[in-house]
């Protein structure tokens, strides 16, 4: 970090860029620590994590750093109502801090308003925008922000991250453990850690079996059925694996993850259609649209849906396959209304076309 903010200069607005889970949130939230330390005047070194500023943006309860996902706030009001605010002075800290989520996804409106802040940006204000897609960000975007690029952690360096964790944890780990599970999440920190938690919340050791367990109980096991289900179309069995897999609770953004390397693998080796890079395409914005989501396993279910019933030659899917399909979304009442009224009429015995249904998944995704 320090070289980030050296010889006490630091810049009105950094472009964090490069892939999901290479740390750029936390290295955003850190750089909000240090412009803020109380005990890091000079803004050389690492927040000492211990004062006042630095606690109170750790737990995330600082008013003055403030973070938008712009993934699910494009729009101009959002960055109209951050032009008015920018000009306040910070409430608690030194330097009022925006940082700025998949900041590729605002509108072209708010990408003006948000240059025509950081053209003059005040003094008290620090902008850190974040992006997994560069080349969607403007170029006057681009050219006002010091950037820092992030690459993905090799194997050895997510090995050696995932030890000071486990250290910190006061745990150990067997060093075929660490090696498997750098191996398993490919280059994603975050989602690492997510799987850590999991297992040292039952032990103190990290072995091989029980990381193996915890992953292929999450995530490996199914795949692979779930995959061929998809290769042969079969909507039958894709759902119910579907269902199998997220039943115990797994991280939907994961499984889609690795869903979509299982899909990438069969299309090089050729076990799979052409057809299946458009089904990739589409896992990939329903893993962006995770977040924002009220229920995920719903567009997981129209993606299968959209995906083996776009085959002339598959008869299979029937009416009541949908609906038992989304069981599990009724109880939670589908955001998608559309998609639950004409599940209404299934019910309700009125005749619906297998196009009509296809038409309706497809939707969801336009
Ligand atoms: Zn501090």
């Amino acid at each position: 970090m320090g070289e980030m903010v050296s010889a006490n200069k630091v810049a009105h607005a950094y472009l964090l860029t490069g892939p999901r889970g290479s740390g750029k949130t936390s290295t955003a939230r850190v750089l909000a620590r240090v412009v803020n330390c109380e005990h890091n005047q000079k803004k050389l070194g690492e927040p000492c994590n211990e004062c006042s500023a630095c606690k109170s943006i750790l737990a995330g309860s600082a008013m003055d750093v403030i973070e938008i996902d712009a993934a699910s706030n494009r729009g101009i009001d959002d960055i109209r109502e951050l032009k008015e605010k920018i000009r306040l002075a910070p409430a608690h800290l030194p330097k009022k801090v925006y940082i700025i989520d998949e900041v590729h996804m605002l509108t072209s409106e708010a990408f003006n308003a948000l240059l025509k802040t950081l053209e003059e940006p005040p003094s008290h204000s620090l902008f850190i925008l974040c992006t997994t897609e560069l080349h969607k960000v403007p170029e006057t975007i681009v050219s006002r922000c010091s950037r820092i690029q992030f690459t993905k952690a090799t194997p050895e360096e997510m090995q050696r991250s995932f030890k000071r964790v486990i250290e910190g944890e006061g745990a150990e780990a067997e060093s075929e453990a660490l090696a498997y599970l750098a191996k398993a999440v490919d280059g994603s920190f975050r989602d690492g850690v997510k799987i850590l938690d999991q297992v040292l919340s039952n032990s103190k050791k990290l072995t091989l079996s029980d990381l193996t367990q915890a992953i292929s109980g999450s995530a490996t096991y199914k795949i692979d059925d779930l995959v061929s289900a998809l290769a042969k179309k079969d909507i039958n069995v894709a759902l119910a694996e579907l269902n199998e897999a997220t039943k115990n609770g797994m991280d939907l953004t994961y499984l889609l993850v690795n869903l979509m390397r299982a899909l990438r693998d069969k299309l090089l080796d050729g076990s799979i259609e052409m057809g299946a890079t458009k089904l990739i395409f589409t896992l990939d914005e329903v893993a962006r649209r995770q977040a924002t989501s009220l229920d995920g396993e719903l567009l997981i279910q129209v993606a299968i849906v959209e995906w083996c019933g776009n085959d002339e030659n598959n008869s299979q899917i029937t009416n009541s396959q949908i609906l038992k399909s989304s069981e599990k979304v009724e109880e939670k009442q589908s955001n998608v209304s559309s998609w639950a009224a004409m599940k209404e009429k299934i019910r309700s015995g009125e005749k619906i076309g297998k196009s009509d249904i296809i038409d309706e998944a497809r939707a969801i995704f336009s």
